[in-house]
């Protein structure tokens, strides 16, 4: 299967989202072997555009390029002419002339991706776009909860959070509907997105403000972070509130169901959103979806740069 680009996981269908996820099974198992680099990109040059922090999204795009064979470069907002002024357009503009495959792209605004790849002619990954879509991120979540619960058809998967700011639960949304999982939404009412049940991601999907009338029977929580940099004023009281309600505590832990797992994308508020306990609980797979991203940033190139049907 050919990609030809991933803005998001919009337009996805359940057959390519399981092809990505298989693939990414068989990059996992090259990770296990002691020489873990795969020749398929030999000789492409991809370029990893982050004007947004990062940390395990930018490393393991960079590290599964590298285990392809791709040759990388790494662009930084800061230190480069963006901060000149530069428009993004030129930025991108002036990278693609020096001859390079494809982008990876952070942007604080959403649509960056999508502008960068409409200006370039050149296949772009969104690597998260201002609060739009994070696709490898619902990807790797999906391989994740997938290895360690079977196939995600009929279970129940809560995301919990400051669903207001993100991009992952967007993704997440589209993915999980498209592989059968029963996704219910819980937030405190200010950091519930406006209209969310017009969302089309959200139909047939539970909407509450109540986390605890979940835990019993959640196959699987996702404890988002409360993105403080993109607020703009207070959302909620107190930090201590914001646990009360909130907070997977010890408490709320001991709730789950035994086989039950917690996932969380990074980077964690430990002693806000998610508590130390839960956070290293035997049942928590933080490190495991670390480990699933480079897999699936793999598989996500294997299938946008190899092959016949490819850019180059
Ligand atoms: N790392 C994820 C993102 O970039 C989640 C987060 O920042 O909270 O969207």
């Amino acid at each position: 299967m050919h990609l030809p680009h991933l803005l998001g996981i919009e337009g996805l269908d359940r057959e390519q989202i399981t092809a990505v996820l298989d693939t990414a099974e068989e990059m996992a198992q090259v990770q296990t072997r002691e020489l873990k680099k795969l020749p398929a990109l030999r000789g492409r040059t991809i370029v990893n555009m982050f004007f947004e922090d990062s940390t395990r999204t930018k490393m393991s795009f960079d590290l599964a390029a590298k285990r392809l064979s791709a040759d990388t470069m790494a662009f930084a907002g800061k230190g480069s002419s963006t901060s000149k002024g530069e428009s993004l357009r030129d930025t991108v503009l002036t990278v693609a002339a020096m001859g390079i495959d494809g982008f990876v792209i952070r942007h604080s605004a959403s649509g960056a991706a999508k502008l960068a790849m409409e200006w370039t002619g050149l296949p772009v990954i969104n690597a998260g776009d201002g609060t739009h879509e994070h696709p490898t991120q619902a990807l790797l979540d999906a391989f994740t909860m997938r290895r360690a619960l079977g196939p995600l058809q009929g279970r129940n998967v809560a995301i919990v959070g400051d669903l207001r700011h993100s991009r992952v639960v967007r993704s997440n949304l589209l993915c999980l509907r498209e592989l059968g999982a029963h996704v219910t939404l819980v937030a405190p009412p200010t950091l519930m997105p406006d209209a969310i049940e017009d969302w089309p991601a959200s139909q047939g999907m539970t909407i509450t403000n109540d986390l605890d009338e979940v835990l019993a029977d959640a196959d699987a929580l996702m404890m988002l972070r409360v993105q403080r940099e993109r607020m703009s004023g207070a959302f909620f009281p107190s930090e201590a509130d914001y646990i009360a309600g909130w907070g997977l505590t010890r408490e709320r832990l001991a709730k789950l169901p035994d086989h039950a797992v917690v996932c969380h994308p990074g980077p964690m508020n430990r002693g806000l959103e998610i508590s130390p306990e839960a956070a290293d609980a035997a049942r928590s797979l933080i490190l495991d979806q670390v480990a699933a991203g480079v897999s699936v940033r793999m598989a996500v190139l294997f299938h946008i740069f190899s092959g016949e049907g490819s850019h180059a």
